[in-house]
């Protein structure tokens, strides 16, 4: 793809008349979200690490209780990962929050605990990204870099007429070079915002409302398209494996166990109800007893499915099926997860537990029983 053929951004009276047009609207119609309140780099480092993947609604209570928990970045380098994981609880996406804890302990050691103030000084952080990078250099310390986020994309694919995948490193080149020409002296940092708020409010993915638009004049898709929602070009989606996992309630001596998940995989440090994947022409049950007999060397009396949840991950998606189980013998050992732990029912909220485990007490709950039901039976 060559570089988008738009006459106006190639203009420097066009580009200036767009900003104005773009920032006028935005100071009218920006919403008040708690990271705009806060003139404070770590915050704006926070929340734009929470907004990959999640919803600004659901980002707003997490940002404030995490905020609350670990008020300044040296609070939150010196913290446990566990304390990190447990605030992070529901958000998913763990690696965020693990690679934002070292990415702030990396600041103390070697920054002597202020953010790099440049693109590249936060390029070289743990997780930290271009569009990270780019965001966080501009609304805290006014770099002029165009921050691209799926909004912003799919803004540029369309005021542009962008005709190619934006996940190709050319498309997206095209795009880096088009933000780069629209930013400002000074004041990049609110220009990302406004182009960011413009693809969530104005310029949605389905049905765009061009008649709200303020910088429709300059929209080529909406002149020269019957439909701009079109753009961007949309890849066809791989169909996502769906895979059918069992875990263990199991209980022993008025205790349930709990292991923690290896370092390095899926969902890596949170604690979960122990089990695994089923295998091509295994039960159910012969699959818990095998999941737990690798993982920690004991075996278990499978009793009958109390619960069974429906969950999505990024490249896959389960069906979790959870038994209640009893210890039948062995010594247990940490072979196939990092930890284990035999706890009160109502220590369980005191771990970082993922989502599916979560919608496993959920279901409990609804059908009349309770975890501490399961665990006092004989
Ligand atoms: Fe998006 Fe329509 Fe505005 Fe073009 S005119 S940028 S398609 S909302």
């Amino acid at each position: 793809m060559s570089q988008p053929q738009s006459a106006w951004i190639d203009d420097t009276r066009q580009r200036s008349a767009f900003r104005r047009r773009l920032l006028a609207w935005y100071r009218k119609h920006r919403r008040d979200l708690p990271w705009r309140r806060r003139d404070d780099p770590y915050a704006v480092w926070l929340s734009e690490v929470m907004l990959q993947q999640t919803r600004v609604e659901t980002a707003r209570g997490y940002f404030e209780r995490f905020l609350e928990r670990f008020p300044t970045l040296t609070d939150l380098a010196v913290a446990d990962e566990e304390d990190v994981l447990k605030a992070w609880e529901g958000l998913g996406y763990y690696s965020r929050a693990r690679n934002l804890h070292r990415a702030a302990r990396t600041v103390v050691e070697d920054h002597g605990g202020a953010l790099p103030d440049t693109y590249e000084g936060l390029i070289g952080l743990p997780g930290v990204g271009p569009y990270t990078a780019a965001a966080v250099s501009s609304i805290a310390f006014d770099r002029p870099h165009p921050a691209l986020d799926g909004n912003v994309m799919r803004v540029f694919s369309r005021l542009l007429r962008i005709e190619a995948d934006p996940r190709r490193t050319s498309t997206r080149a095209d795009m880096v070079r088009a933000g780069e020409a629209l930013m400002p002296r000074s004041g990049a940092g609110d220009l990302n915002q406004a182009l960011m708020e413009l693809g969530a409010r104005v310029c949605a993915p389905a049905q765009p409302r061009c008649t709200d638009c303020p910088v429709a004049d300059w929209c080529r898709a909406l002149a020269e398209l019957e439909d701009p929602s079109v753009l961007p070009m949309r890849p066809v989606r791989k169909q996502r494996p769906h895979l059918q996992v069992t875990a263990g309630i199991i209980r022993r001596a008025g205790k349930v166990l709990i292991a923690k998940r290896p370092p390095g995989g899926m969902l890596a440090g949170l604690w979960e109800f122990p089990g695994g994947k089923q295998e091509p022409g295994e039960s159910l049950a012969d699959c818990l007893r095998r999941e737990i007999h690798e993982e920690l060397e004991i075996t278990i009396d499978v009793e009958e499915e109390v619960a069974s949840v429906e969950h999505e991950y990024t490249h896959l998606s389960i069906t979790l099926h959870a038994f209640a189980a009893r210890y039948r013998s062995g010594r247990a050992r940490a072979v196939g997860c990092s930890a284990f732990e035999w706890i009160d029912a109502d220590h369980l909220s005191d771990f970082p537990i993922p989502r599916a485990d979560h919608l496993v007490l959920e279901a409990l709950g609804a059908s009349g029983t309770s975890l501490q039901n399961l665990i006092n039976r004989e």
